[in-house]
């Protein structure tokens, strides 16, 4: 169980984030869910922040807020992400690039800026970054939406460095990619559930000290980045 802990959940008012999080609250865990706008409703038993990962300021005073009131964070859950598919480098907006890698990308170094010091203090602190196989530059690129792409392999690549600097000090940073999942982003023709797209960055938050690091998972198995 993971009862005690303490956790951190981006994007956590809809799709695989409000999941995971209504996963790690059932498992035991004080759950921080951050969502984007105050207007945005979580159930009464997370503790509700108020962080659009775009937003440094938002970030930094988020991790204040958890620090201040829990003392501690044990797993941060970087799950925000936009996704705008189709187009190809020449047609894709600059908008569209600027928008996805400042989400999903730069969101999440900021998020791990502030939030690496307080996981540094916990035995086995955990950051799960919802990656996606369209990130992983052993598969063809072709496709479209290179935005999107390099977001995606942008944060395999910073949880790999992350292992790097800090799997010694017993940070566990793992990337998943939750499948074709049935939310917003994934339309009604996905072939998973929520529920399903959920299952394995719940699995990576329950990960202890002596679990692996640095490792990109589907189904609970290491894939290629
Ligand atoms: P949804 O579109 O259903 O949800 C996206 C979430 O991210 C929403 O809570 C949204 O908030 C939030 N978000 C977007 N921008 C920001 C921001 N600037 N700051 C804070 N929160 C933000 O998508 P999914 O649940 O499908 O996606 C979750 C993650 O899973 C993403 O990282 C996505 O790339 C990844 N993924 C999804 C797949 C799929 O098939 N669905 C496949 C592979 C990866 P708001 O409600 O305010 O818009």
């Amino acid at each position: 169980s993971l009862d005690g802990q303490v956790a951190l959940v981006t994007g956590a008012n809809r799709g695989i984030g409000r999941a995971i999080a209504a996963n790690l609250h059932d498992l035991g865990a004080t759950v921080f869910a951050a969502t984007r706008s105050v207007t945005h409703d979580v159930p009464d038993a997370w503790e509700h922040l108020l962080v659009d990962v775009t937003q440094e300021g938002e970030i930094s005073g988020a991790a204040d807020e958890i620090f201040g009131t829990a003392g501690r964070l044990d797993i941060v859950v970087n799950n925000a992400g936009v996704g705008e598919f189709g187009s190809d480098i020449v047609s894709e907006s600059v908008d569209t690039i600027d928008r996805t890698l400042a989400t999903n990308l730069r969101g999440p170094m900021l998020v791990c800026k502030h939030t690496v010091p307080l996981l540094l203090q916990s035995d086995g602190g955990r950051v799960v970054t919802v990656s996606s196989g369209l990130g992983a530059i052993g598969e063809p690129q072709s496709g479209g939406s290179p935005a999107y792409r390099v977001s995606k392999t942008g944060v395999n690549g910073l949880t790999a460095y992350l292992h790097g600097e800090y799997g010694d000090e017993g940070l566990l940073a793992n990337a998943a990619c939750p499948g074709w999942v049935r939310t917003d982003m994934g339309g009604e023709e996905a072939d998973r559930s929520v529920e399903r797209g959920a299952e394995t960055p719940t699995w990576l938050c329950r990960f202890r000290s002596d679990s692996p690091g640095g490792r990109f998972w589907r189904d609970r198995r290491p894939i290629e980045w």
